[in-house]
């Protein structure tokens, strides 16, 4: 019989001082809740097979598969600001890596599987609450189409975990490009360790930025590919309202992608200075602070990669300095485009980001709420023969406290939407690709885990999981699923799970 996985590894060949070798701890009675099995499919794994006793002890950590070699991987990182020399995977395991379909590599790692030797005061388990958030936030920010780690499947334990109550465990199969994080340089570069260093940085490059092998300065690029894939998602983040909630340097993924669903939301009511993490007290990683901190993460990781850069000290800063440099001018292109296409317009003129910015300050102090309002400013944009809906026009008008500040913002959008060239429907058409009518809203979200915890019903998770598959496309089944909560979701708190 074929494996169940067709484990081709590559970072269990990196110097051991980069990983310690952990299995994952047997659990009592493993369940699955749900097998991702478009991904399966695309991964070039056997759904059927996944879902199978044999899978769900695999899937659970109950029996390591055939080509496995697990192990949990050493990093360090900046935790809200402060360095921790070593932190690892404390309650994740790696398995392996596959090949899929489109010829990408990816992990398999299993989430909550048991202690490692990073575990530290941990358990290495994971609650079935913060594994569904994970599996549910993830595949939506797939569907949304921005860059994240995916969800191969969730799985109860049968066993208890002790919080601040005793909650039931589950085990996270998550899916990346990689593991390596911004912290996992950090590590070796804390321990003056360059060989370490420069065997991670060729690791990467092999894995993410092939090309920059062939650069005049193979490290430099590699760090110039890091800060372009991290403006540009950062910037998506920001078109969604996407608030990660703990961009320490050790949850910023080399790949570009988002990982690390602790303490994340999304935004109801549009406020920049939203943090909803019970622990980010001072708003560090407030939505509107996320490209700062993103650079700020990235200057940290030029910091980690200087031996690499240049064997002048000098120019190895100087070259950070010119790659760093590059991250504004990244982002901002990268957002603006995003909100100008958000509001209809595939061309960029001067005054677009002031256009944008006016109505973000309008919304803010009419307490708006971001995803209808974009959703809805699609509805209301003029039709073929220059006239809006009157009815969209009012359901938009409706969600600020004060219509009219609505209505004098409006006026300018027209009067650009109508410079700018394409016919009505065509921007229609973009602006329903660019405005999601449905996100995991938090009070779904926190419904859909408390039916779950509390009463073994997985029913709105299914449900929630089927129309945020299709996030751009009306599902009139499903209207009641865009609307925003009572009272804007103020107050809302999230934890980090652990
Ligand atoms: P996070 O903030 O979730 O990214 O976690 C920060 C660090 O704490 C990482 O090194 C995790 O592996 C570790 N960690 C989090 N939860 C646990 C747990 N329950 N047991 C062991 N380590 C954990
Ligand atoms: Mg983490």
């Amino acid at each position: 019989m074929t494996a169940l996985f067709p484990f081709d590894n590559s970072y269990a060949r990196l110097p051991d001082r980069f990983f310690g070798r952990v299995a994952p701890t047997a659990v009592e009675a493993p369940r699955l809740v749900r097998l991702n099995r478009a991904l399966a499919v695309d991964l070039g794994l056997d759904p059927d097979r996944l879902e199978s006793p044999e899978g769900v002890e695999v899937l659970a950590g109950r029996r390591v598969p055939e080509g496995a070699e697990p192990l949990a991987a050493a990093y360090a990182g900046h935790q809200f600001g402060q360095f921790v020399p070593q932190l690892g995977d404390g309650r994740a395991i790696l398995l392996g890596e596959v090949v899929g379909r489109d010829g990408r590599r990816r992990d398999i790692q299993l989430k909550g599987s048991g202690p490692t030797p990073f575990s530290r005061r941990g358990d290495g388990r994971a609650a079935l609450g913060p594994v569904l958030r994970e599996y549910l936030v993830s595949e939506a920010m797939h569907a949304l189409g921005i860059p994240t780690t995916r969800a191969l499947a969730a799985v109860t334990t049968g066993e208890r975990v002790v919080r601040e109550t005793v909650l039931p465990g589950a085990v996270l199969t998550r899916v990346a490009s990689s593991h390596i994080r911004v912290g996992s340089f950090q590590f070796f570069a804390a321990r003056g360790d360059v060989e370490g260093l420069r065997a991670l940085a060729d690791h990467a490059i092999a894995r993410h930025d092939p090309e920059a092998a062939r650069a005049d300065n193979p490290y430099r690029a590699l760090l110039g590919g890091v800060i372009r894939r991290q403006a540009a998602l950062v910037a998506r983040w920001l078109t969604v309202g996407f608030i990660h909630g703990v961009m320490n340097t050790d949850n910023m993924s080399i790949a570009g992608e988002t990982i690390d669903y602790g303490p994340c939301a999304f935004l109801d009511t549009y406020d920049p200075a939203t943090a909803f993490s019970s622990i980010d007290r001072h708003g560090r990683y407030a939505y509107g602070n996320q490209p700062r901190i993103a650079l700020w993460n990235l200057t940290r990781l030029a910091e980690a990669l200087l031996p690499l850069l240049s064997e002048d000290e000098t120019q190895a800063v100087a070259e950070a300095e010119a790659a760093l440099a590059g991250f504004a001018a990244q982002f901002e292109a990268a957002y603006h485009g995003g909100l100008n296409r958000k509001l209809g317009l595939a061309t960029m003129r001067d005054g677009d980001p002031a256009l944008a910015g006016d109505l973000l300050k309008t919304m803010a102090e009419n307490e708006a709420d971001f995803t209808l309002t974009f959703r809805r400013l699609g509805e209301a944009a003029p039709g073929p023969d220059g006239e809006a809906d009157p009815a969209a026009v009012e359901a938009v008008r409706s969600l600020f406290i004060d219509p009219t500040a609505y209505d004098r913002w409006a006026e300018g959008w027209r009067r650009r939407l109508s410079e700018e060239p394409g016919d009505a429907e065509a921007k229609r058409q973009m602006m329903r690709t660019a405005n999601p009518a449905f996100i995991p809203r938090n009070h779904r979200v926190e419904a859909m885990i408390e039916a779950a915890v509390e009463r073994q019903d997985f029913a709105p998770f299914e449900t929630l999981l089927t129309v945020l598959a299709r996030p751009y496309d009306d599902q009139p089944d499903f209207a009641s699923y865009a609307e925003a909560p009572e009272g804007g979701g103020r107050g809302y708190r999230t934890f980090c799970g652990t």
